[in-house]
């Protein structure tokens, strides 16, 4: 997994002063390694009957996608807000930098759903913490939440409560 690392690059002061922004595109780039940190996302959930990946907006929909069609599971975007057509489910919440939204579409899940969210990083843990609100609808079950990187000394994870977490990478 350590080799990963190779393709995580540092970008300083981005997108505001005294953030140092994980940017993953190198990842993306690479075929090999974008198959190998799918592959590490899916491997605790394979067998755990997810029905659906939610993916959250938007660097969360290049990894869900590819988790969804892995699993051969449904993909639900988590947008921000004024994206997604139709009836919604809001939530607001604070970012490492910023305030924010994300909305789900109130049809995207039914009772009984199984559900795995996914997003390339894990900072303060409030854009997840959103995310399990969105994904708490009545009869769906989270089977945990995925991402690539999680920066452990903002302590996101505490933000998730008892739900399932796996990161690829600690930093
Ligand atoms: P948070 O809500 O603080 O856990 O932030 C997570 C969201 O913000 C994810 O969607 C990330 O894509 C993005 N994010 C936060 N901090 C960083 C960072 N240092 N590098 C890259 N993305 C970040």
């Amino acid at each position: 997994m350590e080799t990963l690392t190779a393709y995580i690059r540092d970008i300083p002061d981005f997108p505001k002063p005294g953030i140092l922004f994980k940017d993953i595109t190198p990842l993306l780039l690479d075929p090999n390694a974008r198959r190998t940190a799918m592959q590490a996302l899916v491997a605790p959930f394979r067998g755990a009957g997810v029905s659906v990946v939610l993916g959250i907006e938007a660097r969360g929909f290049i990894f869900g996608a590819l988790v969804a069609a892995e699993l051969g599971a449904g993909f639900v975007p988590l947008r921000k807000p004024g994206k997604l057509p139709g009836a919604t489910h809001r939530v607001e919440y604070d970012l490492e930098y910023g305030s924010a939204a994300l909305e789900m579409q109130r049809d995207a899940l039914r009772p009984g759903d199984r559900a795995l969210l996914i997003d390339d990083v894990l900072a303060t843990g409030g854009t997840a913490a959103a995310g399990l609100v969105l994904t708490g609808q009545p009869g769906v079950v989270v089977v945990g939440f995925a991402c690539l990187l999680e920066l452990d000394f903002l302590h996101g994870r505490a933000a998730l409560g008892e739900c399932r977490v796996h990161s690829l990478l600690h930093y």
